[in-house]
């Protein structure tokens, strides 16, 4: 059987080597990390080492960082009304995101849903700055102290980089308190939470090559969560009870330190083949729109459209040419419904519903966007085949 060709790094990337050797060492030891003797001892040391491997990715103390079972139990975490910044017990009274927000954050945690606002996006995908400076002024007349907004670093379907460090001097001018879901980011962009200016942040170990089922909340200095989603031990400091995933997490910390040594690099490396991939695919097809385009992207990410040509059915095709790509995000693929990301942007729902996401990583290669392309020719001449016949729908 001929080589499959997996360009769906954005729903998960391969774990990397350092990753599934430290997964499989750490399987191996006895010991609960909540015990004294010298075998919880040893699991303890793989955790710190890995909570220091997630601080230093992020510019945070490694006492930030609480472990948890993925993105979306670490979205779910951070979005409550009970966040304490230097000790202030002031709940948060309203939660604003960004219309093109994960589902993890579109569920709101535990704010109730008529404290939910959503702040509109441009039509490139860039959260809408003046929108959001103006809702912040008009909650700020009405009495309401302290929002929290929710805002994604980088766009799991376009890839579109989001302008955090200006969203967060606006949110800390209005008195609120700034989370970032850095899923897609980290390991990508750099991602110095002080730098952007982040109180909290989301990560997730299997975007960058960790183990699935681990992710991470990481606090700014002084910022405490006050109400927390799972009770029970005191593990994580009392954030997140519950015996840790001692496998998982030392993945997680082989996953974040490879990628943040080799970054740089990997970054140039996905540029070049990204950018062959869109010159060759409007070369096939000059009629296929990129969505975001005209953004700051990550390098890795391309989501396109050729009207008339239908997602599904050619998700199907280069799937039996041997070809992994996604439309939308993975969390809606099968669905038909068409992305809630493109929607806010403004684009056109039969348009939207053709929408590909082609994603890279770094060990994508020359010949994988050769054979995308490939299949894609193939794909196309038989829709102009179609075409001509009057068959195309
Ligand atoms: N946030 C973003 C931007 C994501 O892309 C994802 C996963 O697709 C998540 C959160 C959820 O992460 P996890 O899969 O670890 O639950």
């Amino acid at each position: 059987m001929a080589e499959r060709v997996y360009l769906d790094w954005n729903a998960t990337a391969p774990l990397r080597p350092e990753a599934r050797a430290a997964v499989l060492a750490a399987l191996d030891l006895v010991g609960n990390p909540s015990s004294v003797h010298g075998e919880g001892r040893a699991a303890r040391r793989i955790i710190e080492q890995a909570r220091i491997a997630v601080a230093t990715l992020v510019g945070a103390q490694p006492a930030g960082v609480i472990f948890t079972s993925g993105g979306t139990e670490a979205n779910a975490l951070a979005l409550t009304p009970s966040i304490e910044v230097g000790g202030d017990k002031t709940r948060c009274d309203r939660l604003l995101i960004s219309a093109i927000e994960h589902p993890s954050v579109r569920s709101a945690g535990r704010f109730p849903a008529e404290a939910v606002e959503e702040i509109a996006v441009t039509p490139a995908g860039v959260v809408d700055l003046p929108a959001l400076e103006q809702r912040l002024g008009a909650l700020s007349a009405t009495g309401l102290r302290r929002p929290l907004v929710s805002l994604m670093h980088a766009n799991n379907e376009t890839g579109v980089v989001q302008p955090i460090a200006a969203a967060a001097a606006l949110v800390h001018a209005a008195g609120g308190i700034m989370h970032v879901d850095m899923v897609q980011s980290s390991g990508r962009i750099p991602c110095d939470i002080k730098a952007l200016g982040a109180d909290l942040a989301t990560l997730s170990a299997h975007k960058l090559g960790g183990p699935k089922g681990v992710g991470a909340v990481v606090l700014g200095a002084d910022v405490h969560i006050g109400d927390v989603l799972i009770r029970g031990g005191g593990q994580e400091r009392g954030q997140r009870a519950g015996t840790e995933n001692v496998a998982g997490i030392a993945g997680f910390g082989a996953a974040v330190q490879a990628a943040a040594s080799a970054r740089v690099d990997e970054a140039a490396h996905m540029a070049v083949l990204r950018d062959r991939l869109e010159t060759g695919l409007k070369a096939i097809s000059p009629d296929a729109m990129v969505f975001g385009a005209g953004a700051e992207r990550l390098c890795n990410t391309t989501l396109f459209a050729v009207p008339d040509v239908k997602a599904e059915t050619a998700l199907i095709a280069l799937d039996l040419d041997g070809i992994a790509v996604s439309s939308g995000s993975a969390c809606s693929s099968g669905k038909v419904t068409p992305s809630h990301v493109l929607a806010a942007m403004g684009v056109e729902p039969g348009l939207a519903r053709g929408a590909i996401r082609v994603s890279l990583g770094p060990a994508t290669t020359e010949n994988e966007i050769g054979a995308f392309l490939k299949a894609w020719t193939k794909l196309a001449k038989g829709l102009s085949k179609g075409r001509t016949r009057g068959l195309a729908a």
